[in-house]
């Protein structure tokens, strides 16, 4: 196998909870993730030795940074692999958004190394190293719908939404993760998502009580900080979004829509009202 072109799909947080800061500095999360089709591709290439990333967005770091990187070299490291490889990064997905696409890009990575370099890996381990390069990687591994807990170590599927509209849209601001843990006040949560009924909402394919339950604890710390974020949630329900909320840490909202033709009229109406760059897509689970 010389070359292996793989998708690698962005996510939303349909519920996103922090429970407790763990004594050693992580934090115990429960979240519901589900993957959109909107997808970076990744290709693979053999080569005789070393890592290389290429990437068409500049903006993106090719070097050790790139998480793309972290799970190639992670790999050869750990199973003694001799062999190199080129990968390239076709980037469509929003970076530093709270979409979630390096975590997604390395996933897929890991994924196509093992099949290219023939390597066995027992699912257990597979997980912890994901787990090493970022606590979204574990979810991408597996992608579709699913209830992800712990540091993200602990990933059990849900039923996907049938195949739902979803607006994007990304305000020109940076949200740093590590600024939003740390400043996360635990005691002070006025809201926390009803997990349980969203898993039942999902089971169900109740797509309008799913919409109702979107619930992002990281929203009452943002949208303070940045009143854009909420002034693009309220636009997209006022425009006809059964639900929207923030992904991940932002700044991204998305907004869940009843058909093809409102999701390009809430996109279209707050591009011209708001500074903001926009997107279509839809919620997807792919057969892996
Ligand atoms: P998450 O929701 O997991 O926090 P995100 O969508 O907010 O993810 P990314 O797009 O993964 O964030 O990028 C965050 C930072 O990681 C970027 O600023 C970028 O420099 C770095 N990065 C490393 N690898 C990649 C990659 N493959 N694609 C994009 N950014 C990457």
């Amino acid at each position: 196998m010389k070359e292996l072109y793989l998708n690698a799909y962005a996510k939303i947080n349909l519920t996103l909870d922090v429970l407790r800061k763990r004594e050693d500095g992580y934090h115990d999360l429960e979240t519901i993730l589900h993957t959109l089709s909107l997808h970076d591709g990744i290709t693979l290439r053999e080569a005789s030795r070393g890592v290389t990333v290429i990437c068409n967005d500049a903006s993106v770091p090719t070097d050790t940074r790139n998480l793309v990187y972290r799970a190639a070299s992670l790999l050869q490291k750990t199973f003694g692999v001799e062999r190199g490889v080129e990968i390239e990064i076709t980037k469509h997905i929003p970076i530093a958004s709270g979409l979630g696409g390096g975590s997604s890009d390395a996933a897929v990575t890991l994924l196509g190394l093992i099949q290219m370099w023939k390597l066995r890996v027992d699912r257990r381990f597979l997980i912890d190293l994901a787990l090493r390069i970022g606590s979204d990687v574990p979810f991408f591994l597996v992608g579709g719908a699913a209830i992800v807990r712990g540091r993200g170590e602990q990933v059990d599927p849900l039923p996907p939404l049938p195949p739902t509209w979803v607006v994007l849209a990304k305000p020109p601001l940076e949200i740093s993760t590590a600024w939003a843990y740390s400043h996360l006040d635990l005691t002070a949560i006025k809201r926390r998502p009803d997990t349980p009924a969203m898993q039942e909402a999902l089971r169900a394919k109740d797509l309008l009580r799913v919409a109702r339950l979107l619930c992002n604890v990281f929203e009452e710390l943002v949208i303070p900080e940045y009143p854009l974020v909420g002034e693009i949630k309220e636009r997209m329900v006022r425009l006809g979004a059964y639900g929207a909320a923030m992904t991940g840490t932002g700044p991204v909202v998305y907004g869940l829509a009843p058909d093809e033709e409102t999701a390009r009229r809430i996109a279209t109406e707050l591009a011209s009202s708001l500074e903001v760059q926009v997107d279509v897509t839809k919620t997807f689970a792919e057969q892996r």
